[in-house]
C-alpha cells in the first residue's frame, strides 16, 4: 500500500464532467436489466485486469513485493502499482458512468475505496469487473454498478443528498460499507453470519474508516437503537422488505432494496408521513437472499 492510499478517506476526486446533482430514479414502468458481462466487454478488460493484479498484489497490507534490486527501484515500483491501481478503479468508474450512474459523489466514491482489499487473495485479478464474486458462506461481494446505482437512488432525496445516518443490511465483506462511508456521516452495517461480520472487520481495519459502525445480527430487525436513518440500503433480497426497516426510516427518507425470489427487482421505498410509503420499481437484480436469524 502506498503511503497515499493509506490516508483513509482518501481525496474525492471527480470522475466524470456529469453534474453533481443525483439523477432523477426512473418510474416504475421502466424495467432496465443491469448490462450482462459480454465476451467482447472481458476483453477489452483484460489488460485493465492485468494492471489490478499487480497493483492488488502490492496493496494488500503485509503483502511484501518481491525483492529485485535497491529500495529506490522498489519504492518507484510501488509508486507505479498503485498509480497502476488507481488507474483501473477510475476505468471501473467510468465504465459505471456509462452504465448510467451519474451522480459524481457516488462515482468519486467508487474510484477510491481499493476493491481489491476486500476481495481473497486468488481473486484479486478480478476485482474491478463488473461482477459479484464470492467472499466464502455462499455469500458474495455485490456487482460494483449496482453498489453504485443503490447509493446513486438513496442520495437522490429531497435533502439535496445530505445523508446523516444510514444503514446497511448485508455487511459481507465490508465493500459497500466503505463506499457508503464516503457519502453519509454515519454508516451502521449489520451482517447475520458471524464470520462474515469478523472479515468486514478484518478488511475495513487497514482503511481505518472513522464512520462505520459494524454489528453482528438479524438485519431484518433493523437497528432500533441507531434509528431513524437518512437512508436504507438492503444488499440481500427478500420477498418483501421488513416492516421493521420501514419503520426506522426518516420521514424524508430512501429505502432501495433487492425484492423477489428467482426474478427480482430494485425497490426504491421512500417515507413521506409518519404512516405513509410510496413504492417504484426500479430495475432488474440479482442478489443473495436475505435470511432471518442468526449464524
Ligand atoms: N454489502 C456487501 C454484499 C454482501 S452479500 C458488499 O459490499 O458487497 C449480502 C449479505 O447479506 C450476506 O453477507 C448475507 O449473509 C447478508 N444477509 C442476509 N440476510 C441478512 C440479515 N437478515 N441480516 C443481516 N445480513 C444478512
Amino acid at each position: 500500500m502506498s503511503e497515499k492510499d493509506k490516508r483513509f478517506p482518501l481525496p474525492l476526486a471527480s470522475v466524470v464532467d456529469s453534474p453533481s446533482r443525483a439523477s432523477r430514479a426512473q418510474p416504475s414502468s421502466v424495467i432496465k436489466v443491469a448490462t450482462p458481462q459480454t465476451a467482447t466487454r472481458n476483453a477489452a478488460l483484460n489488460q485493465q485486469h492485468n494492471q489490478a493484479r499487480t497493483a492488488a498484489l502490492a496493496d494488500i497490507p503485509g503483502r511484501a513485493l518481491p525483492k529485485t534490486g535497491s529500495a529506490s527501484a522498489q519504492s518507484s515500483i510501488r509508486q507505479d502499482v498503485s498509480r497502476a491501481s488507481e488507474s483501473v478503479r477510475h476505468a471501473m468508474a467510468a465504465r459505471i458512468a456509462k452504465q448510467g450512474v451519474r451522480d459524481a459523489k457516488v462515482l468519486a466514491a467508487m474510484q477510491t475505496v481499493p476493491r481489491h482489499m476486500f476481495i481473497e487473495q486468488g481473486l484479486s485479478s478480478q476485482a474491478y469487473i463488473d461482477a459479484s464474486l464470492p467472499i466464502g458462506h455462499h455469500q458474495t461481494i455485490s456487482q460494483p454498478y449496482i453498489v453504485a446505482r443503490m447509493i446513486e437512488v438513496m442520495r437522490d432525496n429531497a435533502n439535496a443528498g445530505k445523508l446523516d445516518r444510514v444503514l446497511e443490511i448485508g455487511t459481507g465483506c465490508g465493500y459497500q460499507a466503505a463506499v457508503l462511508s464516503l457519502v453519509a456521516k454515519e454508516v451502521y452495517s449489520i451482517e447475520r453470519i458471524k464470520p462474515l461480520h469478523e472479515l468486514a472487520k478484518s478488511n475495513l481495519r487497514p482503511l481505518r474508516i472513522a464512520n462505520i459502525r459494524l454489528h453482528y445480527g438479524d438485519g431484518m430487525l433493523g437497528l432500533p437503537q441507531a434509528a431513524p436513518f437518512d437512508g436504507i440500503i438492503l444488499a440481500a433480497a427478500g420477498l418483501e422488505v421488513p416492516p421493521a426497516l420501514l419503520e426506522q426510516l426518516c420521514i424524508g427518507g430512501r429505502l432501495v432494496a433487492p425484492v423477489g425470489d428467482r426474478h427480482q427487482v430494485l425497490q426504491l421505498i421512500e417515507r413521506i408521513g409518519k404512516f405513509e410509503w410510496t413504492n417504484t420499481t426500479l430495475e432488474a437484480c440479482h442478489f443473495v437472499p436475505l435470511r432471518p436469524g442468526i449464524v
